[in-house]
Formats: C-alpha cells, sequence, structure tokens
C-alpha cells in the first residue's frame, strides 16, 4: 500500500510517499511559507532531481492540491492516480492524556484533539488543518493521527509529575508529556532488532539530539522518563531552546530588562540553546564544531556544556531504570556528530563504556559504536519518524 505521510506546520507542510510493501519512500518534499508571499514547493522523487516551485499557496488545502498533483504528475511523478494513495498518516504533536497509541481519524477524534490545542497552540491547530485540508480533498481515503506524546504516556506518575501544587495537574493537565515519542519507539525497538534481543527484555536510553532534542529511559519496551515537559522547551540544551533552568531566573531576567512574559519566553525559546551559549554563532552543530576545532573558547564552552546536559539526563535515567542496556545516538547531531558522542560518553565510564572510535565515525547506518568489550552497548540509530509513521498508518487501516 502507498502511504502518504504529512507534517503539518502553521506555515509548513513536510510530506512523503511511502511503499508499506518495500517501506521504501517514493517521494518527498516540502510546502514553505503557506499563506505568505513568496510561498514554495520542494518535490524530490526518488532517484529524480529535486524541483523547487514558487508558486502562491494561499492556504493550507492548496498546499496539500500541489502535493497530490506533484505526486500524480505524469512525467515526474510517482502514482498514476491518486486512487493509488491507500492511506494518509499524519503526525499530531500533543495527544494528551486522551491518547496513547495512534488513531484512525474520524470527527469525534478531532474534537478530542481539539481539546488538546491548548497544550500546544503553536503546533495542533496546524496539524488540524492539514488533517481537515487532506479530508476536504480525499474524502475517501482512511488517516490516521500519529502523536508525538502517544509513546511517553507509559511514564508513571512520579516521572510525569511536577512539584507545584497537585491542582494544577488536576484542574489544567500540568504534567510532563514528551515529544518525539516516534522516534524514541522506532530508535528503542530498532536497537534491540539490530542486536537481535527481546525488545521486552531491554534497558534502552535513547538521545534524540537534533535541533530540537530529547532523551527517554525506555525499560521492557515501554517509555518511563523522558526529558522534554509540558513543552518541548524542558531538557537538553537544544539549537535555540534554553531545555532546564531554574524557574525563578524567568522573574530575574522580567525585572533586569523590563520583559513581559512572551518577550522572555521568545528568548527561551528561540534564542537560547547552544544558539545564545556560542553567542549567536549558530544553532547548527557543523558550525559549533568547526569553532571548537579553531580553538574558540565559544565553540569548547558550547558543546562541552550541550554534552555534559545529555551525560547527566543519561545518569539519572540509569537511576530510574536502575542500569541500562543500550544507549542510542540518532537525529541530526546525534547521527553525524562523532565529537558529540564521544564527549557525551567521556562521562560513561561508571558504566563501562569503552567507544570503538574508527566505529564512532561511520555514518549513516544502524551501528555499534561500542567496543566489544564495552559493558553497555553504544549505537548510532538513523530515525526515521516517517517510516515509523507509515508503519502505525498500515497497522490501523
Ligand atoms: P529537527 O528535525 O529537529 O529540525 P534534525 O534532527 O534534522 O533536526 O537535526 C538538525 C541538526 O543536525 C542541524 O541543526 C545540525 O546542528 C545537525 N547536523 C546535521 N548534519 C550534521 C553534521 N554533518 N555534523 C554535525 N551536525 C549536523
Amino acid at each position: 500500500m502507498k502511504i502518504l505521510v504529512i507534517n503539518c506546520g502553521s506555515s509548513s507542510l513536510k510530506f512523503q510517499l511511502i511503499d508499506s510493501d518495500t517501506e521504501k519512500c517514493l517521494a518527498k518534499g516540502l510546502c514553505e511559507r503557506i499563506g505568505i508571499e513568496g510561498s514554495m514547493i520542494t518535490y524530490a522523487p526518488e532517484g529524480g532531481e529535486k524541483k523547487k516551485t514558487e508558486t502562491p499557496m494561499p492556504d493550507h488545502t492548496e498546499a496539500i492540491r500541489l502535493v497530490l498533483e506533484a505526486l500524480a504528475d505524469p512525467e515526474t511523478g510517482v502514482v498514476k492516480s491518486l486512487d493509488e494513495i491507500g492511506a494518509v498518516g499524519h503526525r499530531v504533536v500533543h495527544g494528551g492524556e486522551k491518547f496513547a497509541e495512534s488513531v484512525l481519524i474520524d470527527d469525534e477524534v478531532l474534537k478530542a484533539v481539539e481539546e488538546c490545542n491548548d497544550l500546544a497552540p503553536l503546533h495542533n491547530p496546524a496539524n488540524l488543518i492539514g488533517i481537515n485540508a487532506c479530508r476536504r480533498l480525499m474524502p475517501d481515503t482512511p488517516m490516521v493521527a500519529v502523536f508525538d506524546t502517544a509513546f511517553h504516556q507509559t511514564m508513571p506518575q512520579e516521572a510525569y509529575l511536577y512539584g507545584p501544587p497537585y491542582e494544577y495537574y488536576k484542574n489544567y493537565k500540568i504534567r510532563r508529556y514528551g515529544f518525539h515519542g516516534t522516534s524514541h519507539s522506532y530508535v528503542s525497538k530498532r536497537a534491540a532488532e539490530v542486536l537481535g534481543k527481546r525488545y521486552e527484555d531491554l534497558k534502552v536510553i535513547v538521545c534524540h539530539l537534533g535541533n530540537g532534542a530529547s532523551i527517554s529511559a525506555v525499560k521492557n519496551g515501554r517509555c518511563v522518563d523522558t526529558s522534554m515537559g509540558l513543552t518541548p522547551l524542558e531538557g537538553l540544551i537544544m539549537g535555540t531552546r534554553s531545555g532546564d533552568i531554574d524557574p525563578a531566573i524567568i522573574e530575574f531576567i522580567a525585572h533586569k530588562e523590563g520583559k513581559d512574559i512572551d518577550g522572555i519566553m521568545e528568548m527561551l525559546n528561540k534564542k537560547s540553546g547552544v544558539l545564545g551559549l556560542s553567542e549567536n554563532l549558530s544553532s547548527d552543530f557543523r558550525d559549533l564544531e568547526d569553532s571548537y576545532n579553531k580553538g574558540e573558547e565559544r565553540g569548547i564552552r558550547t558543546i562541552q556544556t550541550f554534552c555534559y546536559r545529555v551525560a547527566k539526563y543519561i545518569g539519572s535515567y540509569v537511576a530510574a531504570m536502575n542500569g541500562v542496556d543500550v544507549i542510542c545516538f540518532t537525529a541530526g547531531v546525534g547521527e553525524n556528530a562523532p565529537l558529540v558522542r564521544n564527549t557525551v560518553c567521556g562521562y560513561l565510564g561508571y558504566l563501562g563504556v569503552t567507544l570503538d572510535q574508527e566505529a564512532n565515525h561511520k555514518r549513516g547506518e544502524d551501528i555499534v559504536i561500542s567496543t566489544p568489550d564495552s559493558k553497555t552497548t553504544v549505537m548510532v540509530i538513523p530515525t526515521n519518524e516517517e517510516l515509523a509513521i507509515a508503519r502505525e498508518t498500515v497497522r490501523l487501516v
């Protein structure tokens, strides 16, 4: 079956068409600046040439219409007719406590997703717009919602509750939800497969280090803790997000600089992280590594601070699971930055971790990067959220 996977943001939309029999991507692309002047669609059939076209996209319905047109284009398309698309899988950011699994979309599900909007006001409304636009254009095609939060719903209460009064949990459902769940689930399962071990027997820590970064503890196939919280701002230091801070810093800066809450949240989400720590050098680890290798203080301090935080979380999840068998690195930084993996693993001597430096410099494959005598196995597993969404979609339709 051919599955269209859609990841819809407020002004952008990423798509992939996946053949679920071969699990190969047939085509992928991106619509940018939807509803803004200068909108653009990028379309790349597998093995073919990538094409960028500037064309008006006043709304998401038009963006999805253009995606479908590109997929069925007589020359560069990958399907003869849209009937070949058996189902659509939509990434949905926040499923609150309502969704511990992916679901087949109907009106009731959409209402429940809408009820989660206040938990993710920037993301969920955009996801819903994408789903509604798709339903309008493909009314007879089954659609599935795959939630970023769902995999983490197995966390025990002591991991998801915060310290403020319990009434905030009761009244507003303020708690840890976690994100990147599709990736944490895919990578931890894949690690077990590659090692030829039973998923249910393993304690796995997944370090999803991309522009957004989170880490999770997966014990016997169930997530028991994760570093992102009510929102994706908590936890690791990220590309532009601060991660954990003393909450009183907010008041301190507000007084010092006369900022309001929106100004401070903008700073913590967009101007912090490795971008802010490097004094605006870059949020991209390729630039930071260059700076580190040149011996520049700002590159060194940024990478060291980032890696220290990852190592500290690994330690806390070893405590949470009373041990760890496998540590996995994934996403843009986790898959491509040997320096980051090496620095993080430098803190893990107490787990008997030793890295195979040659393996640590390989790229693009599921691979063990620890030595055969390392007491804890360390792996790089490239994440594939689109494939995971396509698999969930097939499972439900
Ligand atoms: P997201 O999905 O959160 O946008 P990705 O997982 O795609 O992020 O990761 C993007 C980040 O990965 C980039 O910002 C960059 O920091 C890092 N990255 C990508 N390629 C490399 C590389 N070759 N070496 C080091 N870092 C890289």
